[in-house]
């Protein structure tokens, strides 16, 4: 089982004495291998759904295992390996830093971490090929298209030994062409590398929930509490 959340409620501080109720009692499975999409409208809560489960923000209560690891017991240190080890984010922008070549911006992780990026360039070639951007390498970003800078940035969220995978709305500023190009790589990606992936969408057209190449599963979220996560046994 590679990500499980039970029960989990996260509130923010609202106005003096007020808090507001950002996830309220969420429960969710992801399998390896599964991409679950989750949707809803702006402010319901997904982004933070997202980071709790991601280990950037601590739930006010409730469970989050990351690959059999109840991540919420750990001290802040062994989160943080987990999370830079084990979890890949893949944002609507691609924050792709405009000096460095496509190759660059995969290794710049291990390089700020003081490794040798030479140990991760097979791995970094290996991947922009998985994404269809082999002989790219050493291009720059402003040289690719919208499109492409998306698989740049999902390659780069791959690099490391990767359980889980946080998407935020990534095809948001893509034509429905490209955006459906996007979903259909995730997809693929993460049933060829086990991952267990959840997918925050308003691209319900490219979902084809259930259908060979399409996600496993669809999650609606309303005020913080989801319509078909395991309250509701949809897996
Ligand atoms: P979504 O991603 O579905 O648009 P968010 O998770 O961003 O939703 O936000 C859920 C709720 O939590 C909203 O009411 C939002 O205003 C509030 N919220 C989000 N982030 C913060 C924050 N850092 N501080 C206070 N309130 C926040
Ligand atoms: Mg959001």
């Amino acid at each position: 089982m590679s990500l499980r959340l039970s029960g989990v409620t996260l509130t923010y501080p609202d106005g003096d004495d007020g808090r507001v109720v950002a996830v309220d009692d969420a429960s969710l499975t992801v399998e390896p291998g599964q991409v679950i999409a989750l949707t809803g409208p702006s402010g319901c809560g997904k982004s933070s759904l997202l980071a709790v489960a991601g280990t950037l923000i601590r739930p006010d209560s409730g469970l989050v295992e990351i690959a059999g690891t109840a991540v919420g017991e750990l001290f802040e240190p062994d989160r943080a390996r987990i999370r830079r080890e084990q979890v890949g984010f893949i944002f609507q922008r691609d924050n792709l830093l405009p000096d460095l070549t496509v190759v660059e911006q995969l290794l710049l992780t291990a390089h700020l971490r003081g490794e040798r990026p030479s140990r991760h360039r097979e791995e970094a070639r290996e991947l922009l090929d998985a994404v269809g951007l082999a002989g790219q390498e050493e291009t720059l970003p402003r040289r690719l298209s919208g499109g492409m800078r998306q698989r740049v940035n999902i390659a780069r969220a791959l690099m490391g030994p990767r359980r889980v995978l946080l998407i935020d709305e990534p095809t948001s500023a893509l034509d429905s062409q490209r955006g459906h190009d996007v979903i259909e790589l995730i997809v693929r990606l993460t049933r060829e590398r086990h991952l267990a992936a959840l997918l925050v969408t308003h691209d319900l057209a490219s979902l084809n929930v259930g259908r060979p190449g399409g996600v496993d599963g669809l999650i609606e979220m309303l005020d913080g509490r989801l319509i078909g996560g395991d309250q509701t046994a949809v897996s």
